[in-house]
């Protein structure tokens, strides 16, 4: 095995420190196991329930009327989700398009929008119009309101109940950190926070964003009272296998409107055919709890490794998980390059290339970022990114395969030591 390593660039005192850190994590991995066990059981037991067939491979194309795969897919998402109803397409461009339409649909002019996990994803500040944009809720007199999350990571009850106000209409949770240094919310406070919604108004629609969180828990906020909820399918329900797409699943009256928003009044759910999708939707679904679990236990994996080695790493290498996202603070930015250098020549696609730090579009630094990745920007894969600017961290998430993601971790340990950035005792 340390042969092979060798050959992979892999050097034996690199491959060691992995080892002693491995060593560590068995129970770890094992508990890890058990989750993506259980949910294995619960996709199964949805595609047995919906009789899944050979017929729904089939594809669609113009309309896409009576698409009998897309319908029966969605029936395995709400019964997965324990919803009364789920929105799984193609023509959902990504995460933020989800999170937007289900949002969008469920608001008019005049109705308040009260996020209640402190400022939501980037992408989200121009849906919303924190950001001004032509097409935001806030062009369309739909106003936003906050609630920070305490310095403890947990839900500010008190300032929630406070900040609902008659016109209040809908509460937005996001459960993963997202690129944010505050832990990740676990389902159990996610229920505790709707109740405490419900017990002021039980009509405020509670909304999650649920990227990043699928899988990772044997229970999802829809199981405890979430009635809208959205995640992006190049992330964990994909299973690295769909090529596109998003999801929105919850009350069929709400995701009817998500529906009518996304298509057009009239038309909902009954249009948008396939192309082709349909088998890697429903193959990337039944994968995606093993390859859940695949990433988290390079999360875990890093975070063990970062964390002997004197980094700040959250969450750290006990600590519960409720995403699959990995931060390590390196306080100096020739790491987070070497680290992501290392990520990139781990990769089994673009591996040659070496990531340079660029000032992309919608950034406000120079940001680094690794992937060499099957399906484009889908951050289920091995991928990490760095804004170059203090704190100098590095955002790290993905691995299709444990082995490749402890690849990809030795990897970046490689590029460290061999440039002298750490010192491996
Ligand atoms: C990824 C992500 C999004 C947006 O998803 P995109 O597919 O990048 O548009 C929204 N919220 C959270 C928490 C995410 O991690």
């Amino acid at each position: 095995m340390q042969e092979m390593y060798r050959e992979m660039g892999i050097s034996p005192k690199v491959y060691e420190y992995g080892e002693k850190v491995l060593s560590g994590l068995k129970e770890r991995f094992s508990k890890i196991d058990e989750t993506a066990e259980y949910n294995q059981m619960k996709v199964i037991r949805a595609m047995q329930k919906c009789r899944v067939s050979a017929e729904c491979f089939q594809s669609s194309t113009g309309y896409g009327y009576n698409d009998m795969g897309r319908e029966t897919l969605e029936a395995v998402y709400a019964d997965f989700f324990h919803t009364e109803s789920a929105l799984v397409r193609p023509q959902i461009t990504c995460g933020t398009h989800a999170i937007a339409a289900a949002i969008a649909a469920n608001l008019l002019p005049g109705d308040e929008l009260l996020s209640i996990s402190g400022k939501p994803y980037d992408t989200l500040e121009e849906v919303i119009g924190i950001r001004p944009c032509p097409g935001s809720l806030a062009e369309y007199g739909i106003t936003y309101a906050q609630v920070d999350l305490l310095p403890d990571g947990s839900f500010d009850l008190e300032g929630i109940r406070r900040a609902i106000k008659p016109n209040t209409k809908m509460v937005e949770i996001q459960r993963s950190k997202g690129y944010l240094p505050r832990p990740t919310l676990s389902v159990e406070q996610i229920g505790q926070a709707i109740a405490c919604v419900k017990s002021v108004r039980s009509d405020i629609i509670c909304m999650v964003d649920n990227c990043y969180g699928e899988f990772v828990e044997t229970m999802e906020p829809t199981d405890v009272g979430a009635d809208l909820m959205a995640g992006s399918l190049i992330k964990n329900p994909g299973g690295g296998l769909a090529p596109i797409g998003g999801y929105i699943v919850g009350k069929e009256e709400l995701v009817d409107r998500a529906a009518y928003r996304l298509t057009t009044p009239g038309l909902g759910k009954e249009v948008g055919a396939t192309l082709g999708v349909n088998r890697s939707f429903f193959q990337g679904f039944f994968l995606g709890p093993v390859v859940t679990a695949n990433a988290l236990k390079g999360a875990v994996f890093a975070a063990g490794i970062y964390e002997k080695l004197g980094f700040d790493v959250v969450p750290d290498g006990k600590e519960p998980r409720y995403d699959i996202i990995q931060a390590i603070t390196f306080h100096d930015p020739a790491k987070v390059i070497a680290f992501c250098r290392g990520i990139q020549a781990a990769a089994p696609v673009d591996s040659y290339v070496t990531p340079e730090p660029w000032a992309m579009p919608g950034y406000d630094s120079d940001v680094i970022m690794a992937a060499g990745a099957f399906i484009q920007g889908s951050s289920i894969e091995l991928s990490a990114d760095g804004p170059i600017k203090p704190p100098y961290a590095v955002y790290f998430q993905g691995g299709l395969t444990w082995p490749h993601a402890k690849l990809g971790i030795l990897m970046s340990l490689q590029k460290l030591y061999e440039e002298g950035l750490v010192d491996l005792k």
